[in-house]
């Protein structure tokens, strides 16, 4: 089967994402937005902010393209590249350019993984020029006046190959994302996954346990979106104690003490 390019017009969000805000997050973003400033979103994985991006889009009616990114992400596969079409040689825009182009929302996720010439081809786009070097064609393109480059960044892996440089970030609007409160927190597992209060509760409880060992022997605590796994197999039949080994610690996890310890933690829950 031959692969199309989506347009724009097929990444809008049709319906309302169900979004628990967690503070001013949605009046900054829709300042920064009316304001044509870029926004960094700063948090663990799996607090939110994918989901946050979906709500946005949603409520600025914008088509929403999303990238994440990885250690291979070079400017091409952002901007774009000639490809071979036929016999003959066409110009296919990446997703950025298609985002820049059409006036939609980039949300590069995970921003720090990507190579260096692609988070340097963002910064005449992420500051008052908003134009999107295109160096293969010599060509800027200036972007649609709707259009809002998001990035995210999880501070918390504190390494200085992961860290994302001042002049990278020093343009960007940024909002702090963390684990919602635990009322909060419970409502979203409860919603998301089909469980009643009580059980979310408990998983909430169990997330906390596991967020406090941050530091002595994991990298990170179990995130909103793993309960939300357990919470879904658990709403499907799984027993608890094996929904929390499988869809949380083994996900945050391989050390086999650890995962002792943390079997121990659900058992003293479940
Ligand atoms: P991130 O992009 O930060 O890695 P996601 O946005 O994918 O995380 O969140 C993971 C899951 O957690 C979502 O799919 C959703 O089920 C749930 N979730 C987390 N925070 C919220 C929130 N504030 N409102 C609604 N659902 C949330």
């Amino acid at each position: 089967m031959q692969s199309r390019a989506l347009t724009s017009e097929e990444y809008y969000v049709e319906s309302e994402p169900y979004y628990e805000a967690t503070g001013d997050e949605i009046a900054i973003f829709e300042a920064a937005y009316q304001n044509k400033l870029p926004v960094l979103l700063k948090g663990p994985t799996g607090c939110g902010k994918t989901r946050f991006m979906e709500y946005m889009a949603w409520r600025l009616k914008r088509p929403l393209i999303t990238v994440s990114c990885h250690d291979d992400l070079t400017a091409s596969d952002l901007v774009g590249r000639f490809l071979i079409k036929g016999g003959e040689t066409v110009w296919v825009d990446g997703p950025l350019a298609r985002a820049v182009r059409a006036g939609a929302i980039c949300y590069l996720d995970e921003i720090v993984e990507a190579r260096k010439d692609a988070i340097v081809v963002i910064h005449p786009l992420a500051d008052d020029r908003r134009v999107l070097p295109m160096e293969k064609l010599g060509t800027l393109l200036q972007a649609n006046d709707d259009f809002c480059l998001a990035i995210s960044y999880n501070p918390g892996y504190q390494s200085v190959l992961k860290d994302l440089k001042q002049s990278t970030r020093q343009r960007f609007v940024a909002l702090e994302f963390d684990y919602p409160s635990a009322d909060l927190e419970r409502k979203i597992v409860a919603k998301e996954s089909g469980v009643d209060t009580a059980l979310a509760e408990k998983l909430v409880k169990f997330a906390h346990m596991t967020r406090n060992l941050k530091g002595s022997g994991l990298d990170e605590g179990a995130s909103t979106r793993l309960l939300v796994h357990a919470g879904k197999l658990i709403a499907s039949g799984v027993e608890p104690i094996a929904a929390c080994r499988s869809a949380i610690a083994q996900a945050i996890t391989d050390d086999a003490e650890m995962l002792a310890a943390v079997r121990e933690l659900s058992t003293s829950l479940f």
